[in-house]
């Protein structure tokens, strides 16, 4: 029934063909790229670059790229072209793309689940210390990044990280991207049901795959089965969030259609349950819809949220079950509420085997190539050699006896990551910024690391959940738009009147336990020096206002 990108099939008679013309849905006919992006995506598939980095740009150097692949399909294998060092936020939207560019990329390192082992993650250790000057992120979708990575290394980190298993496919660009999970999948003492297999099916069958590798935007997803929702489910394109029905048992409550970025959406429940083995097919249903009714005109309304907002969830259940899945689905509750807001699994939990696993916090994600050599040799001594990355910057690591606890504990400490940390380490995050971004106005990183050391100082009582996310630009890549403190980076004046790196401030938001978006306070905005007093000001002025357990 899909339609693939190589054989479109005409509108069902059903539907207005014309309607949606100008969007450039292709279930509607519309064939015709509408602009670039979509021109460069049907001049050739963003998967064929790999032949070309292989046997030509790698030996030839970067100036041997061709423009199309190097600001476009070079993305399909992981690739983006970093900011050029010494330009100021100010020049971001200045700018032409090629001036921004840098002949050096970011390699996006893909962990669905975020499942990774002790020998992957010494081998990206490793490939940070040769290739990339040392230096490695953990990102808010489970990804590790890497920097300053040239083209001519290209294809012997990918023999590495393909030998243990890893891969950048599809880690950037218009497709299926690393499919979220919950940290704790198959370990967890309360978990719903472990999502692995879907995982693990969705990535045999769709990534990499050239019938999804077209789409109309990225497409995000999510699963899992802990009752912490653990995966951000609510600001995903697709999310399968675990619940147990009442006559059927455990399985997966389906959600479409969330996203942050401009015109935020939390996604929309379509009130079907999903068993586990049945999730690779109904994955497959939706990401078919985004690719055949996805708006493919205006880059700004791609995403498949703007979709969903306009059929509705009815609408949308009733196309994949008749068009897709060729078959209707069950009817299922939505999960409960998470019972802590804390959903990082960071500390010392009890497995249900008996065993512990053991999280830890980085500050803002960043680590280093030696540091994760480090973290492998430790996870390797103490553990079985599993670990996984988390949807807030985090790391944990798995299967841990009772009397190896202490000895790992003190091991991740001495390398400054905390496992009981503060409330400031444990809930801020930052997105990459201007130090490596070319959309970035101004810094985060560093700024959001200060901040946290800062805010230990100033605040050593401070003791609740609170999330504060730091972003570069209006973009959404730190999850500003959810956190209680979401600081969305831009130039503002400062008491002279000059122009200086700040940040528009968003209160209120969260995700899980009463998840919704942060308000923009009408002109509040602060500049970078101003954060550290600014965001103590709100947290005590919180703290000795607000009413019993008011957020
Ligand atoms: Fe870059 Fe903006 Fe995303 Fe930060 S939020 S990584 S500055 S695009």
């Amino acid at each position: 029934m899909a339609i693939t990108p190589e054989q479109p099939k005409a509108a069902p008679s059903h539907r207005k063909a014309g309607r949606h013309r100008g969007e450039g849905q292709w279930a509607a006919g519309h064939l015709t790229p509408l602009n670039g992006n979509e021109q460069t995506k049907k001049d050739d598939d963003g998967l064929n670059v790999r032949t070309r980095i292989e046997t030509i740009y790698a030996h030839r150097g970067f100036d041997s790229i061709d423009g199309a692949d190097l600001r476009g399909r070079m993305r399909w294998w992981g690739l983006y072209t970093q900011r050029k060092p010494g330009i100021d936020g100010g020049k971001t939207a200045i700018l032409e793309p090629e001036e921004l560019d840098d002949e050096f990329f970011m390699l996006r390192v893909r962990i669905d689940g975020g499942r990774l082992t002790t020998d992957q993650l010494r081998v990206i250790g490793e490939v940070s210390q040769e290739f990339a000057r040392g230096t490695a992120d953990i990102t808010d979708r489970q990804n590790i990044q890497l920097h300053w990575v040239r083209i001519e290394d290209v294809p012997e980190i990918w023999r590495r990280l393909e030998g243990v298993g890893l891969s950048t496919t599809e880690a950037c660009g218009d497709t299926p991207r690393v499919i979220l999970g919950s940290p704790v999948a198959g370990i967890a003492e309360d978990e719903i049901i472990d999502g692995t297999p879907a995982i693990e099916e969705i990535q045999r069958r769709v990534i990499g795959n050239k019938a999804f590798s077209n789409l109309p935007r990225k497409f995000k997803s999510a699963i899992s089965g802990s009752p912490s929702l653990d995966v951000a489910h609510e600001i995903n394109d697709i999310s399968f969030v675990g619940v147990v029905h009442p006559e059927h048992g455990p399985g997966f409550d389906l959600w479409v259609g969330g996203g942050l970025s401009t015109n935020p959406k939390i996604g929309v429940r379509l009130g079907a349950w999903v068993p586990l083995e049945d999730v690779p097919e109904v994955y497959e249903g939706v990401i078919s819809i985004f690719r055949d009714y996805g708006y493919r005109r205006l880059r700004n309304r791609a995403r498949l949220k703007f979709l969903v907002a306009d059929w509705g969830a009815e609408r949308f259940r009733e196309v994949l079950e008749r068009e897709y899945l060729l078959r209707t689905l069950i009817d299922g509750p939505a999960p409960d509420q998470p019972v802590s807001r804390w959903r990082d699994h960071v500390g010392v939990h009890r497995q249900r085997d008996g065993r512990f696993y053991v999280g830890f916090a980085p500050r803002v994600g960043r680590v280093d190539g030696t540091t994760l050599t480090k973290i492998a040799d430790l996870a390797q001594a103490h553990g079985s050699g599993r670990l996984r990355t988390t949807v807030e910057q985090k790391m944990i690591v798995l299967d841990v006896t009772e009397d190896q606890v202490e000895s790992l504990v003190a091991g991740l400490e001495a390398l400054d990551f905390q496992v009981n940390p503060s409330p400031f380490r444990r809930g801020t995050m930052a997105c990459t910024g201007i130090e490596f971004c070319k959309l970035a106005i101004v810094e985060t990183k560093a700024r959001g690391a200060a901040l946290i050391d800062e805010l230990e100082r100033r605040l050593p009582d401070f003791d609740e959940p609170i999330t504060i996310n730091v972003n570069g630009c209006p973009n959404a890549c730190a999850r500003i738009q959810t956190a209680d403190i979401g600081l969305k980076g831009q130039l503002v004046l400062n008491d002279d009147g000059e122009q200086v790196e700040g940040f528009q401030v968003h209160l209120g938001g969260a995700l899980g336990l009463d998840a919704g978006f942060g308000r923009k306070v009408r002109g509040l905005k602060v500049t970078s020096d101003e954060l550290p007093d600014y965001v103590e000001r709100v947290l005590t002025r919180y703290q000795a206002e607000r009413e019993d357990d008011e957020r």
